[in-house]
């Protein structure tokens, strides 16, 4: 909430006093990134223009060099700004820029930073390659804008613009933040900030850790509700380091009384936790994935059982609720967690941004809601 507030002061107090001679009217997109740990220092960023929201400004900043920003050629000079908000140290820039049809979809930019009330071109670049890096000289700047100043430069694409120091990307997502496929096929982006990581929750210790998918997009026809006979696959290759076969259902007894020790105790217990069924897979680099609630667990899916991208590893359910100990099908859904170095991901992260970076993690698919979901 807090980190929320700084962000509007910021941009309300950047607009209020940004001298629009100086700054040029505020881009198609004003954003910020805020991930927590997962990225050095948070920004905002705008852009000059934006042709189309597939190819937005946010794709300048996902570490995937082939999304694009992609500029609506205006009749005008175009440019990116990063604002870090306060001073930091900075000694070289990374661009990436593609050929697009036929040929290099920039022929020229220049750097600048904000010096008094003009923009100062610090370092030029009239030959540009598909990955440019330039070192500068080490410079403090809160504010540092890409320019291209031909006009007759149109319909730029960038593929990424980094600002680093000491090789160390400031503004980017480190690739093992991204390139992962959702766990639900065709599975949607929960849409209550409630069952986000980091909502609060009156058991485990006041926070929800992971992500609560219920819907997910049909070939035809509005998204639906997930079933039992529904597929949970592994959003990468990995390996299996906990799959609960010997499983067994609490009872309705059982259940109540856990569930009234965990609200006395403010605690949940590592037994009877009521994520219910589950498997948690390794996925290297500090990155693991943890599956809840399941109905059936795939035959072969075991501890030490390499699995790939996309391989089904059981089907989705309500093992550990209230619904599995009535027997009914209540509250049928995927409680998934994604853990990095060890903690949940999403500590610390306000929703808005959680969301934004669900979609550079889930990159392989679509989170979309493509419409109004039924019941
Ligand atoms: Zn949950």
């Amino acid at each position: 909430m807090r980190k929320k507030s700084i962000f509007f002061l910021l941009l309300l107090s950047w607009t209020v006093s940004a001298s629009p001679k100086n700054y040029g009217s505020l881009g198609s997109e004003v954003d910020f990134l805020d991930f927590g740990r997962v990225i050095a220092a948070p920004f905002s960023y705008s852009v000059s223009s934006s042709f189309h929201e597939e190819y937005g400004a946010f794709n300048l900043f996902d570490s995937d060099q082939k999304t694009y920003w992609y500029s609506s050629a205006d009749l005008k000079p175009e440019w990116i700004i990063v604002d870090f908000g306060a001073k930091r140290l900075i000694n070289a820039v990374e661009v990436v820029v593609p050929i697009f049809r036929g040929k290099r979809a920039a022929e020229e930019y220049e750097i600048q930073i904000l010096y008094q009330e003009n923009w100062k071109t610090i370092f030029k670049n009239s030959k540009v390659e598909l990955v440019n890096l330039h070192t500068l000289p080490p410079i403090d700047a809160s504010i540092i804008r890409l320019y291209f100043p031909k006009k007759e430069d149109r319909s730029i694409v960038i593929g990424e613009f980094k600002v680093l120091l000491n090789g160390a990307a400031l503004n980017s997502i480190p690739a093992r933040f991204t390139g992962y496929q959702y766990p639900v096929p065709g599975g949607l982006i929960p849409d209550k900030d409630i069952q986000l990581p980091g909502a609060p929750r009156e058991y485990r210790n006041g926070i929800h850790k992971g992500l609560d998918i219920y819907y997910k997009r049909e070939k035809i026809g509005p998204p639906r509700r997930l079933v039992f006979d529904d597929s949970l696959v592994s959003p990468a290759d990995g390996t299996i380091i906990r799959a609960d076969l010997d499983y067994s259902p609490m009872t309705l007894s059982e259940f109540q009384k856990y569930s009234a020790l965990a609200q006395k105790n403010g605690v949940t217990f590592v037994e009877k936790d009521f994520g219910g069924r589950q498997v948690w897979i390794d996925h290297g680099n500090g990155v693991m994935s943890s599956f809840n609630h399941l109905s059936s667990i795939k035959s072969g899916i075991k501890v030490g059982a390499k699995v790939k991208s996309g391989e089904e590893i059981g089907k989705v359910g309500n093992s550990g609720l209230s619904g599995e100990a009535k027997g009914n099908d209540e509250n049928i859904h995927l409680h998934f967690e994604l853990w990095v170095d060890g903690e949940y991901l999403g500590a610390g992260i306000a929703p808005s941004q959680m969301r934004k970076l669900l979609q550079f993690f889930f990159s392989k698919s679509d989170l979309r809601w493509p419409g109004v979901p039924t019941n």
